[in-house]
């Protein structure tokens, strides 16, 4: 039997690419993976235009399947929803806006299927088309978020990846609701192949995403994975207590420990120590945040025991 590829696509007021997508996938299959089946799901993220009769005019073909949020719910909830209502032996998350074009699959399914990877991700070679602050801002941003938090995110990563059954199990435990896809599958670990490939136009409609909702997208990335920015505020306590004392210190020593310098001190001396208490409340918070994310302590990849014999 031929093993099952599904592709999960998340659709917010895409109605023009619907059909588009469809096509597009429907003919990779046809042409140059006739040895695998195709299963679509698409994933409705609350649409208020066609997209969901557009997506019903498709149910001819008995390979699309589709989930419909009751409202819109982002591109991440749509993610997890389709990753659990998956049953692919190898699963894709795709734009539905051809951005992630269907037959970069031919080569993902290569690397999992033949090199040994577990899943086989695509990166924007060049941000061409996008202005020089979104290119200047990615370019920080994925500087920061990789010296802060423990996951190392790769620069011009997409969303676009396939992976196996395995690897979609594995980030389907993670059950975090405020959810950064991105960081999660680098944080399940597996082997990943990364395959460049230049950026392309959206086929039809435009994007739902605006300047504000990067910039949350952006914080998610930094906060889901980061204990860091509760870190800062101990050591610019410490800093103040160690400095107000040097002060003090150099102050004596001077024979100038005049009541204005002495407040001066006491002001430097308790907003310090009050900041460093509040980092170690900090440090508490950081650490219940990530006990209340439930993420599992571990994920296999191989063994040889079977669930249940463990004592064996
Ligand atoms: N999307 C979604 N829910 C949203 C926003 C976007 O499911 O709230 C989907 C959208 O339909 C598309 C993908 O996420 O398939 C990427 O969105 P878009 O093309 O607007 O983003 P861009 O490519 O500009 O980053
Ligand atoms: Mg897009």
């Amino acid at each position: 039997m031929n093993r099952t590829v599904e592709l999960i696509i998340p659709c917010y007021n895409e109605e023009a690419c619907i059909r588009l997508v469809y096509d597009a996938a429907a003919e990779v299959f046809n042409k140059d993976l006739k040895d695998y089946d195709l299963r679509i799901l698409f994933v409705d993220d609350g649409s208020s235009d066609g997209t969901l009769d557009a997506i019903k005019a498709l149910s001819g073909d008995e390979r699309v399947h589709y989930i419909s949020f009751s409202c819109n719910q982002g591109k991440e909830a749509a993610i997890y929803a389709g990753l659990e209502y998956s049953s692919g032996d190898y699963v894709a998350v795709m734009d539905a806006d051809l951005q992630h074009p269907p037959a970069m699959l031919v080569e993902m399914l290569k690397a999992v299927c033949e090199e040994g990877y577990d899943s086989c991700a695509a990166r924007r070679q060049s941000r061409k088309g996008e202005g020089l602050i979104k290119r200047a801002g990615s370019v920080l941003y994925y500087n920061i978020v990789n010296r802060m938090t423990m996951v190392d995110l790769v620069p011009g990563s997409t969303d676009f990846r396939l992976m196996t059954r395995q690897m979609v199990e594995a980030v389907l435990k993670l059950t975090e609701r405020e959810r950064f896809t991105k960081g999660i599958f680098q944080w399940v670990g597996f082997k990943t192949k990364w395959i460049d490939y230049p950026n392309v136009e959206r086929a039809a409609g435009k994007s739902s995403w605006r300047l504000g909702n990067l910039f949350q997208y952006a914080l998610a990335g930094l906060f889901s994975f980061a204990k860091h920015p509760l870190r800062f505020a101990v050591w610019l306590g410490v800093i103040g207590v160690l400095g107000s004392l040097v002060y003090l210190i150099v102050m004596l020593a001077n024979g100038e420990a005049d009541t204005g310098s002495m407040i001066l001190f006491f002001i430097i001396f308790f907003g310090g120590f009050l900041m460093t208490m509040t980092g170690l409340i900090g440090e508490y918070l950081a650490r219940i945040y990530m006990e209340v994310k439930q993420r599992p302590i571990y994920i296999i990849k191989e063994t040889d025991i079977t669930k249940g014999e463990k004592n064996g």
